[in-house]
């Protein structure tokens, strides 16, 4: 198929998109690179720099590319700073990601796979998380997803776009050329190996005191080649569709950080700070739906080989891309 990796350039697409070429799919990527970097797009796709703002810019994207199908990762994602800047959130995770949908309509091009969140739950009343429980976000990341989950009905209902729209819980680790670099780095297992690499003193860990076995969040990571082959899977999807996409294990912050430990052989510092606002205590998913409807399988379901993936792209790319 020929695709539209939206936000290509980021964590996620850039190995989707990689995947996508091993697979011999003819991919272009767009990006504004705000947070994407250039050595992360593939060579092999072709480049297109522009802003979901613009919609011309993106209506001339799918029109000189001739797609069949989008894969929109272009959004701000971090919990906490959405919770100090929502506007930044609703603007580009709803008006910026309405562009892309209305140029879609306009040229005809009505496949797309859309990056949503676990964030759309809020603190749920069990885990694991399926897609029937009630959809309550506790910060302004999780409803700007879940605002767009809404209009991908409406405009299937109205317009006939399909679409799939996953709902990752924690992506982490790389494949070999790919991995995890953002410009401010939050994420918390970049973080505890940047301490491993001697790049930081300690990291912290926000909140001990979560009503959680050892008091530290829980989350499911999920390897980020196993994430991208969900991406895959959902283009030949028959109908649209919303899945939860997890291994269904949870991991606390203490237990990411002991692992990073036995897989680096390094000493890891930590620091227990506050919380920090809008982290619900524990995502775990379930998966079941995606499994059945999609046959997805993930081949990686223990926390310490995400880690080694992770582990040993740092370690070949101990300052991240260049850009
Ligand atoms: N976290 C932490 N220290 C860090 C970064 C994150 O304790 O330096 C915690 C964070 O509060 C959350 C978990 O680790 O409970 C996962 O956070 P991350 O930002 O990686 O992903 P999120 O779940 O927010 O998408």
């Amino acid at each position: 198929m020929k695709i539209l990796v939206v936000g290509g350039a980021g964590y996620i697409g850039s190995i989707c998109t990689e995947l996508l070429l091993d697979e011999g799919h003819e991919v272009a990527v767009f990006d504004n690179f705000v947070e994407g970097h250039r050595a992360a797009v593939d060579r092999r796709a072709r480049l297109i720099e522009g802003d979901l703002a613009d919609r011309e810019t993106i209506e001339l994207a799918l029109r000189s590319t001739g797609v069949e199908a989008v894969m929109h990762f272009a959004a701000s994602a971090l919990v906490g700073e959405s919770m100090q800047n929502p506007s930044k959130y609703f603007r580009n995770n709803i008006a910026n990601g309405l562009n892309l949908l209305d140029a879609m309509i306009a040229t005809g091009v009505n496949r797309l796979v859309f990056s949503s969140t676990c964030a759309i739950f809020g603190p749920p009343e069990r885990v694991p998380i399926d897609e029937t429980l009630p959809q309550r976000p506790i910060n302004p990341y999780g409803e700007s997803k879940l605002a767009f989950e809404r209009i991908l009905r409406w405009y299937d209902e109205i317009h006939g776009l399909r679409f799939v729209a996953l709902r990752y819980f924690n992506a982490a680790g790389a494949s070999e050329r790919f991995g995890e670099q953002h410009r401010v780095e939050t994420h918390l297992i970049p973080n505890v190996l940047k301490v491993a690499l001697g790049q930081k003193p300690h990291v912290e860990i926000y909140g001990t005191d979560y009503d959680t076995p050892d008091g530290t969040c829980i989350r499911d990571y999920i390897h980020i080649l196993d994430l991208s082959q969900a991406h895959i899977l959902a283009l030949g999807a028959a109908k649209s569709e919303f899945y939860n996409i997890g291994t269904g294990g949870g991991s606390s912050v203490r237990e990411v950080i002991d692992v990073c430990r036995a897989v680096t052989g390094r000493d890891i510092p930590v620091v227990e700070k506050p919380r920090r606002a809008g982290d619900p205590p524990r995502l775990i998913a379930a998966s079941a739906k995606i499994k059945s409807e999609l046959g997805w399988e993930p081949k990686f379901q223990r926390l310490d080989a995400i880690i080694e993936s992770a582990w040993k792209w740092h370690q070949r790319f101990p300052n991240g891309y260049s850009d």
